[in-house]
């Protein structure tokens, strides 16, 4: 670290940041609750789309409380195509623990903001220096990407461990003065300027510092061996539509993937082949399949798994026995509820 100078880093990150930082909505203040939802909206999600998401939400929910307060199902519907779900619950509920317990108040203090569900050290470190200037590192795959260049660290970042190291750089490098503008710089410079592939080195304001770049090693780095192994998984998707017009929605269950959302109903195409599909159907909802048409397929990638929805409309005839966790809704209320992106673009056909 000796080989860097460290106040002047600070210094030419700092200023460059004021200067050149995105006009975000959630800049406008340092609000904790407002950092603490971008943040949490922000995980593997880009930010152009979280902008409209963030705005939605502070209109339905703009304080603690108000989310408190708030019908689960209307939270993940303001969601509602954003992915991740959990971290909506899990962001309810943590703020249902500080409304009852700190008095409406997001907690300074790193124990009990790490205690709150969903705020992992990344999470609470932006909180930290964000909204309340506290000297905290805030280390995700951005911000390791843009040290592992500037002072050459040549651990797997896909390692857990390897944040740790990471986490102390921060402690040596941060600004006290302004550790929420130092923060916030590396994160925009690993948006901006440092991006994964083709780094803009010659524009960019922390260049003399970077051992990397003076190395000539900075596309090499950082270094990432895991690989996540995707797997696939093919359904037949099954828009059923009665004699009245209304169509079939189950809902998922309270644990896993997409918990508790609602969708078509779906069977794995290597439950029940295309051929009797018709008496799968006539079984299952003890009715009659008059048509099954095809609709558009839609394939989904999820960041471990890819869904392949060979999608079917289905008109039955008289009555459906509705087996647990199924309802039948008109196409216009269909709309009140939370659909994963997939199911959305199966509605969009309708
Ligand atoms: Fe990243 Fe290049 Fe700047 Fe180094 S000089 S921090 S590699 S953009």
């Amino acid at each position: 670290m000796s080989i860097i100078n460290i106040p002047q880093f600070q210094e030419d990150l700092i200023i460059w940041f004021k200067n050149e930082q995105r006009q975000l909505p959630w800049r406008e203040n340092q609000d904790p609750y407002r950092v603490w939802v971008s943040e949490i909206m922000l995980q593997q999600t880009k930010v152009d789309t979280v902008i409209p998401y963030f705005q939605n939400f502070m209109d339905h929910f703009p304080t603690l409380t108000a989310l408190a307060n708030a019908d689960e199902q209307k939270v993940l519907k303001a969601w509602e195509g954003l992915g991740y779900y959990s971290r909506a619950r899990n962001l309810q509920t943590a703020v249902r623990e500080v409304v009852e317990q700190y008095d409406a108040k997001v907690p300074d203090d790193p124990k009990q903001l790490g205690n709150l569900k969903g705020v992992g050290p990344y999470t609470k470190g932006a909180i930290l220096s964000i909204a309340f200037d506290k000297a905290e590192p805030a280390v995700d795959g951005n911000v390791m990407r843009v040290l592992s260049r500037i002072l050459r660290i040549e651990e797997d970042i896909a390692k857990p461990k390897t944040r740790k190291t990471f986490e102390a750089a921060v402690r040596e490098l941060i600004s006290e003065e302004n550790p929420s503008a130092f923060n916030q710089g590396l994160m925009e410079l690993g948006a901006l300027v440092c991006t994964p592939k083709k780094p803009s080195c010659l524009l960019c304001p922390v260049q003399e510092h970077c051992i990397a770049y003076r190395d000539g090693v900075e596309q090499t780095l950082p270094i990432k061996k895991k690989k996540i192994k995707q797997s696939s998984h093919t359904y037949f998707a099954l828009v059923i539509q009665d004699d009245a017009g209304n169509y079939l929605l189950e809902q998922r269950p309270e644990q896993g993937l997409l918990a508790q959302l609602w969708q078509f109903p779906m069977v794995k195409k290597n439950e029940v082949d295309e051929k009797h599909l018709s008496a799968y159907i006539q079984e299952k909802f003890q009715t009659e399949v008059a048509d099954i048409n095809d609709l558009e397929p839609v394939k989904h990638v999820f960041s471990h798994l890819t869904w392949f929805l060979d999608v079917k409309h289905v008109t039955v005839k008289g009555e459906i026995t509705l087996p647990t966790h199924m309802e039948q809704i008109s196409k216009n209320e269909i709309k009140q509820y939370p659909l994963p992106v997939s199911h959305q673009n199966i509605y969009k056909q309708l």
